[in-house]
């Protein structure tokens, strides 16, 4: 008799769907589980937090298109998880979370970290599941796995019984199940596609917005020869950035404002209307502006704008559409309109704001002269991970990308702490493929913080990540060391202390240094220079620039405050 285990089952499912990475913390009851996968032939990292292991299984969805995997032990692991599977959910990327539980004949007896793990995942995933025997298991993942991809993605959980896991079963009785194809295609309707090109040819200032749905449907090729051909302006979103290169000539992404203010046709690319894109509504857009949306979810046609043309389906299928189409007719958007004219007045304006803060030679530093100095160092096919409130926003607008899904940030939710394990992943696929791409984290100190133990997974690995700590000395602003000081003899600093306030010129280097990577601390355009030529040639462990800046740093004065409240 050919006996197997569940957690060979488990790992054999997952392996049997192309799931190639599992990141994870064991424990009672899932050592098994990690081991198992290992032999399958599934890489498996070791993190510090579920949550930054959900992040980093989720970023391998998102940079791969096939999820990661993520396994936790049951009660607080999984509850730990539950931010990392909220943040793939909000963002649609696809991952698969396994988590272990409650012996069968234990549930609801008060078990050892018993908690209502199936129903708990419901509201932060597509599909939550216990397999209700060793048989079943195969199918479950496929469905999970599936689940994932399919439509919309997202987060789905399996949920696998502690005495489940070393239990056997005769593999005669367990059914084969096969690997899930890559989701099926599917094309807008032949009409819409009409409608959506007289719109664009009717408009005066039209508008491209690519988003991160354009990067994660692989609509690169696609979207960069519809822009060229069709001779269109476009704005990348947040993560859209490097679907097509920020340096390209129709990028208007340093007139974001003005472009979005003023546009009276946009072709929305894998984009929501969400906070992101200010509801695509006044006062940050044109209250009469005709949207063209593109999106693989039904659902999401109409939120709160409604679309003029609804493309539904695939977005790389749906550019070849229109691609086709706009061959056919030899149609072309003007050079030399208004339109141009204003949006390239308003780039080469905000360009020189940008630059006069960033020659600015004063120590500490301000953000603008520290992106300025890194963008001149980084390569130009880097993966730039980035997260903290001003070093993300700022980032943006200094640091281009030039390939697609080479931007992972805060995302959709937000979320700060996802850097780290979004390196990791980064680090790990960049590994096994041999692309020879560096990874460069750019973080806010508050943003560290979340995740900062991470530093240990990746020098346990000898994952060349190459940390950028951008450090104010707190979240948005902080305090320089002197008035802290004064503070700390004022009195108790838990009654006096802002609460934005973290350690002045806290050592993050040196807990990078404690693991064997290496640190450096920065304080000047030259200590930057040197600190990231030495971190950018070594390829055998990670090293962490702990960059001191202006505690009061702030962003260029904004047209909009962030996030303008629309009327809704
Ligand atoms: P951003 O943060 O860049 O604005 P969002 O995450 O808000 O992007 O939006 C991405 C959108 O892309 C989602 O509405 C999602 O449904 C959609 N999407 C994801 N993959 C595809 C695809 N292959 N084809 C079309 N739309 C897609
Ligand atoms: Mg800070």
């Amino acid at each position: 008799m050919d006996e197997v285990t569940g957690a060979q089952l488990i790992a054999e499912s997952l392996k049997a769907q192309k799931v190639e990475y599992m990141f994870g913390i064991v424990g009672v009851p899932v050592i098994e589980v990690a081991m198992a996968a290992q032999a399958a032939g599934i890489r498996y990292v070791g993190m510090r937090n579920e949550q930054a292991a959900c992040y980093a299984a989720s970023a391998i969805g998102y940079l791969t298109g096939r999820p990661g995997s993520c396994l936790v032990v049951s009660g607080p692991g999984l509850i730990h998880a539950l931010g990392g599977m909220a943040n793939a959910n909000m963002n649609c990327w696809p991952v698969v979370v396994i988590g272990g539980s409650t012996d069968q004949n234990l549930e609801t007896a008060g078990a050892f970290q018993e908690f209502p793990q199936v129903e708990a995942c419901r509201l932060y995933s597509k599909f939550s599941a216990r397999p209700s025997s060793l048989e079943v298991i195969p199918s479950v993942i496929e469905k999970a796995v599936r689940t994932s991809m399919y439509g919309r993605p997202g987060a789905c959980y399996v949920d696998i019984a502690g005495d489940m896991v070393n239990a056997k079963v005769d593999r005669s009785k367990v059914r084969v199940v096969s690997c899930c194809p890559t989701p099926p295609v599917s094309l807008a309707h032949h009409g819409a596609i009409t409608e959506a090109l007289s719109a664009l040819r009717a408009a005066k200032k039209p508008l491209v917005i690519i988003g991160k749905g354009a990067a994660y449907g692989r609509a690169e090729t696609a979207l960069r020869e519809f822009v060229e051909i069709a001779g269109l302006p476009f704005l990348p979103t947040p993560m859209g950035k490097g679907v097509l290169p920020d340096d390209h000539p129709n990028c208007v992404a340093a007139a974001r404002s003005r472009a979005l203010l003023q546009a009276d046709v946009v072709l929305l690319f894998g984009a929501r209307l969400n906070w992101i894109l200010h509801f695509g509504l006044p006062p940050r857009f044109n209250p009469n502006v005709k949207i063209i949306q593109v999106d693989l979810c039904a659902e999401e046609m109409g939120n709160n704008v409604s679309p003029a043309v609804a493309l539904l389906g695939d977005i790389n299928a749906i550019v070849i559409q229109l691609l086709e189409v706009l061959r056919k007719d030899d149609w072309k958007y003007p050079s030399d309109t208004e339109w141009w004219s204003t949006l390239k007045d308003k780039i080469v304006a905000n360009a020189k704001i940008s630059k006069a803060l960033a020659l600015q030679s004063t120590v500490p530093m301000n953000y603008y002269t520290v992106f300025h100095h890194v963008s001149q160092l980084l390569p130009h096919d880097c993966i730039i991970v980035s997260e903290g409130a001003n070093t993300m926003d700022i980032g943006r607008t200094m640091l281009n990308n030039r390939l697609p899904r080479h931007r992972l940030d805060a995302g959709t939710f937000g979320t700060m702490g996802v850097g780290l394990g979004f390196a990791i992943a980064a680090a790990c696929v960049e590994r096994s493929e041999h692309s020879n791409q560096r990874i460069v984290c750019v973080e806010g100190d508050s943003a560290f913080g979340f995740s900062g133990m991470e530093v240990e997974t990746m020098c346990r690995y000898n994952l060349p990540v190459v940390i950028i700590v951008v450090n104010n000395n707190g979240i948005y602003n902080g305090v320089d060391a002197e008035t802290w000081k004064e503070m700390a003899k004022m009195g108790d600093l838990t009654s006096i202390a802002p609460p934005v306030t973290l350690l002045p010129e806290a050592r993050y280097d040196e807990v990078m240094t404690a693991f064997g990577g290496r640190g450096f601390l920065v304080r000047t355009v030259e200590e930057l220079h040197s600190a990231l030529q030495l971190s950018l040639s070594d390829w055998e462990r990670p090293s962490l620039l702990n960059v001191l800046i202006e505690p009061s740093s702030d962003r260029k004065p904004q047209e909009f405050p962030w996030l303008t409240r629309s009327n809704l």
